[in-house]
């Protein structure tokens, strides 16, 4: 394979090219200077829907069930609440296998048969309607079905009467799910509805029922996804109750006002008591004819009646379901259709039954705000009332009932860790395999992206399922991870050719780097080290390793030698049980510089008849100050408390007294479990017990650090690498076998500064706008003071001393549960254990052992930053994404070293300056397996509105030239899912004080037909979406 690069005269080429505006330019070309191994055809992509031309206009809500003018109208919504693991896994709940109480309808499961049986009964009577979320399911039930069901389903379809929600691949938890990752999930499952269910299916609909509070994010994502409404089942219990008197359980949500404005705009509707049916009414566990017994009806009414007083319109949602519900959907509906039957025959006219769907209520409730405005128009301007919904602004996080949902932010550290890593190498994997242009890829890539969808789920990456299932989660992680592994050792050994295969064995991940341990590393005397940097930047990156004690040679890609530094593996890593006692005791530390979107190797040799290690250095004066710093910043710590004092950011001139220490809470009154944090009321526990804190120092040309000992649960490693604005603080916490009196305890890192933050901090909402957070700022109950302050921190928290314009940031290596407690103070909740479970259907204590059976040791990372709040903008940013889209690394031991340098090269995909550092390359994926040539391209700006850098300004690019290997010859722009044309999504135009939702939800500049060199302009937060089709240039693919 040969590398491209552009020349000047290519670029005056292409704008003479423009100027003339050529549509077809790029197809017909002529005289171009590359040449292209493929060429796509012209024409309209077949792959967008279209909302408006649908062949019998059947897309439109003139499909929806009538309703009558001026009496009350009840829409049932016949659902079954399905999780994609849970109390089961994955496939046990499809197939309606595995271990439980059968007795149990949640363990019942079998989404199989609900779906089968469901079908047949909505065959029997046109009215009837049901819906479906999890495409993940669906698409199995599909590919298993026969052509005569899949014609009926695409007629039920059609009729509205089975209506997909959601549209996701799951219903995806809105805590700590990170943005790109629930677009990624959603995308699969658009694409899957697209290939074969058609522009019907293509929902519009948010159906967010049983997510442990909801995120100001994931909502925006829906709005610019073009979504009409989202329907919400779990808000605090005193907002509720505010909401309730208020009729104010329906509102218009400005879910991102400060970045997107009114294009944020959604309709947000809060179930009145979550997703199950009304008490008393799950129909299958009713008998036949239960609506003809005396009374029945009319208490079913009377609810409903007590329902409708908190809704300002003259409809009522009602969900008729279950967890896993419709086993015995016969049952169901034979009574859904009595009761609706049977008032419709008797004497309370003013109420009107109907089957119908989340979407559909939604329009009816639409065309009444309609109403309203218009009558609210014909009045004098001073006599008008405001909107009929009021707006809502900020999230609904924490979710608080009579216990607090904090906990799952942190529960399972180790899966949320596994998740970020596989999501790591999701990326390299999506990316190489273009770049590359390998074929057979497509299937192994998609083995992965499966994976990553799945774990979105409300009770997958909230640690919130049995241990069984976790085990099960974690292997098909693992699994799907592997293939991509292969794929990227594919491109790899293509790359460096038939020489240096000869020369190597296969390049391999080594997933238990976090532990310290990697075969390649510590048993072979010559290896490469390759890193793949997916990022749209540069990024400079501590590698470390296991290696025997021994002198050591690291080469970069000239075959220059590179600084490097042998340290002692930390001690709380040694200890933990799952790494394998022969391990190597020290760990080599290089930094690699990796350009964007390239392939970096390095060459590792030793001399094992030298043996070196690093030791730690001799420290004698009491009370004398511990001072590690590099170029960027400065470190002292108390040489007899063992606990950082300071910090100095050197470049900004600015110096804070910090504190850092472990402390854990025990919950109060109520159990703990994996989804609720209950700390009582009192402050957190040093977990050392006020004794000092063992420390070792180690400082060389790589990395200096202190290594703290705290107590048997918990040691740490604060280390400055060279050249890096961070401080890491690497934890290692676990058995937490302190104290069995109390039903659980919960383990917290906090940073006291000297800083005036007041009682605003700021957490991010799914890695993307940060919410400023006040603390105590909500009705608090007393007892939950410290809980209830807990927010996610999915990638970030920071504070800020206004007055002296200084930022401390903290960023986690997966998502935590995080607050400010005090002035001054950051805390991020690192690890938890209980014995016993909170009673929130789990029904398993929250009490992971490891290998030794003595409780689970976690290890990770906090990465701070101290500076300016105008020099923290955009550097917080990109920290933000490299920890959790951190380069991908691989190890290749080399079996005989003739001539490595087709190794040692550096691969560039990327061409130089043609990505703004604004602008952050989200996603780079192939659509269909068998068009090479069509791809799906996401930009998206780094910065808010509010944000203070000189990079807070629009930035401009093109597509044309962005890559190496291929030009992009045609591209047209999509909704934010990748699925429609801007111009032909026509949304509700929702009313609220802060302006009207747009109809259209393309972008102000959006072209309807693009030119080459396809410019794109980002404006604050935007994300902007493409589908390109390339042609490889000479030499590519490989
Ligand atoms: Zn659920």
């Amino acid at each position: 394979m040969r590398m491209y690069l552009k020349c000047a005269l290519q670029w005056v080429l292409a704008i003479a090219l423009i100027q003339v505006a050529l549509y077809y330019w790029a197809v017909n070309r002529k005289g171009h200077q590359h040449k292209h191994t493929t060429r796509p055809s012209p024409g309209p992509h077949p792959y967008i829907m279209s909302m408006r031309n649908h062949a019998d206009g059947t897309c439109s809500y003139d499909t929806c069930p009538k309703v009558k003018e001026g009496v009350f109208n009840v829409h049932l919504v016949p659902h079954s609440h399905i999780d994609v693991g849970w109390l089961k896994s994955v496939d046990e709940y499809y197939t309606g296998k595995g271990d439980g109480d059968y007795g149990n309808t949640l363990y019942a499961g079998c989404v199989q048969c609900i779906l089968n049986s469901t079908i047949q009964e909505l065959i029997k009577n046109p009215e009837r309607t049901f819906i479906f979320a999890e495409m993940k399911y669906f698409a199995r039930f599909w590919e298993e079905s026969s052509q005569q069901l899949r014609d009926t389903i695409l007629q039920l379809i059609r009729e509205r009467r089975l209506e997909i929600v959601n549209g996701g691949w799951v219903m995806s938890d809105a805590g700590i799910t990170m943005y790109n990752d629930i677009i990624d999930q959603h995308t699969l499952g658009f694409d899957f509805i697209r290939e074969h269910l058609g522009a019907c299916a293509q929902t519009r609909t948010g159906w967010h029922v049983d997510q442990f509070g909801h995120s100001s994010e994931h909502a925006s994502i829906f709005a610019q996804m073009g979504y009409d409404a989202l329907f919400v089942g779990r808000i605090s219990d005193s907002d509720k109750a505010k909401r309730k008197s208020m009729k104010d359980l329906e509102m218009v949500w400005m879910t991102s006002q400060k970045n997107l404005g009114s294009r944020s705009a959604l309709f947000t509707h809060v179930t009145f008591d979550g997703y199950y049916a009304p008490q008393g009414y799950v129909l299958e566990n009713l008998k036949e004819n239960a609506f003809r017994k005396p009374g029945i009806l009319r208490n079913f009414l009377v609810t409903l009646e007590n329902r409708a007083m908190h809704y300002k319109t003259n409809h009522l949602l009602v969900p008729m379901g279950s967890d896993f519900g419709y086993r015995n959907p016969e049952l169901w509906f034979k009574n859904m259709d009595d009761a609706i039957h049977l008032t419709k025959a008797g004497r309370k006219q003013n109420v009107n039954l109907i089957y119908s769907t989340p979407s559909c209520y939604a329009y009816h409730v639409y065309q009444e705000m309609l109403a309203h405005r218009k009558r609210q128009e014909s009045l004098p301007e001073g006599a008008r009332n405001p909107p009929l919904f009021s707006t809502k602004l900020d999230d609904f996080l924490p979710y608080v009932t009579d216990v607090v949902w904090t906990g799952f932010y942190t529960t399972r550290g180790g899966l949320k860790r596994h998740i970020w890593q596989a999501g790591q190498i999701l990326q390299s994997c999506k990316q190489l395999a273009i770049f590359s242009g390998l074929k057979g890829t497509f299937q192994r890539v998609n083995t992965l992206r499966d994976a990553m969808a799945v774990m979105q789920h409300h009770d997958a990456i909230t640690g919130t399922q049995k241990k069984a299932v976790l085990a099960n989660y974690n292997q098909l992680l693992s699994n799907a991870t592997e293939k991509c592994e292969q794929v990227m050792a594919d491109v790899y050994k293509t790359l460096w050719g038939k020489d240096i295969i000869k020369q190597i064995e296969t390049p391999e991940f080594c997933p238990r780097l976090n532990i310290s341990s990697c075969d390649v590393s510590e048993e072979a005397d010559e290896f490469l080290v390759t890193v793949y940097n997916h990022l749209s930047w540069s990024v400079q990156l501590p590698l470390r390793m296991p290696v025997e004690p021994a002198k050591y040679f690291v080469y970069d890609k000239d075959k220059k030698l590179i600084t490097h530094q042998v340290v002692p593996v930390p001690e709380g890593i040694q200890s933990i049980p799952e790494r394998p006692l022969a391990s190597a005791p020290t760990e080599l530390t290089f930094m690699a510089s990796v350009p964007p979107l390239s392939i970096s190797s390095f060459l590792v040799k030793t001399d094992v008849e030298e043996r070196k290690v690093q030791e730690p250095e001799l420290l004698n004066e009491v009370d004398a100050e511990i001072v590690i710093e590099n170029e960027h910043l400065s470190l002292t710590f108390n040489q007899r408390s063992g606990l950082l004092v300071s910090i100095t950011n050197k470049a900004s001139k600015l110096k804070i007294d910090i504190s850092q220490d472990f402390a854990y809470y025990n919950p109060s009154s109520r159990n703990e479990g994996a989804y609720v944090f209950m700390a009582g009321t009192n402050p957190a526990t040093l977990m050392r017990k006020g004794r000092p804190v063992a420390i070792k120092v180690i400082r060389g040309d790589v990395v200096q650090e202190v290594h703290q000992s705290f107590d048997q649960s918990v040691t740490q490693v604060v280390r400055l690498y060279k050249d890096s604005a961070f401080a890491e603080f690497h934890w290692t916490v676990g058995r937490l076998n302190l104290d069995n009196s109390f039903s659980g305890v919960d383990v917290v890192s906090q940073f006291k500064s000297t800083l005036d933050n007041g009682k605003i901090f700021y957490t991010d909402s799914n890695g993307r706008d940060m919410i400023k957070r006040t603390r105590d700022s909500w009705q608090m109950i007393p007892d939950f003071k410290i809980s209830g302050n807990y927010f996610p921190v999915t990638s970030r928290i920071f504070i800020r001393d206004e007055a002296k314009r200084i930022q401390l940031t903290l960023f986690p290596d997966r998502p935590q549960g995080g607050t400010s407690l005090v002035q001054g103070s950051v805390e991020l909740m690192v690890h938890r254990r209980s014995y016993t479970d909170d009673g929130l259907g789990m029904q398993e204590p929250l009490n992971d052992l490891g290998s030794d059976r003595e409780g689970i040791i976690y290890t990770g990372k906090h990465y701070l930053l101290l500076d300016t709040m105008e020099r923290s903008s955009l550097a917080v940013r990109h920290k933000a994404w490299e920890t959790q889209l951190a380069p991908t690394v691989m190890f290749t031991e080399i079996k005989q070293n003739q001539d490595l340098h087709k190794a040692l090269e550096q691969y560039n995909f990327l061409n130089p300056d043609t990505i703004p550092k604004n602008v952050h390359l989200m996603t780079l994926d192939r659509i269909l397996e068998n068009d090479t040539a069509l791809l799906l391209i996401r930009l998206e700006h780094a910065l808010e509105r509010d944000d203070i850098s000189e990079l807070n300004k629009e930035s401009t690019l093109h597509l044309e030239n962005l890559f190496q290997p291929f030009d992009i010859v045609s591209a047209e722009e999509t909704t934010l899912g990748g699925n429609f044309n801007p111009q032909e999504v026509e949304r509700l135009e929702w009313v609220s004080e802060k302006g009207v939702a747009p109809k259209y939800i393309g972008f102000p500049d959006f072209k309807a037909k693009m030119v080459p060199p396809f410019s794109v302009t980002l404006t604050n937060m935007a994300i902007r979406t493409f589908r390109v089709k390339i042609a490889y240039n000479e030499g590519f693919p490989s």
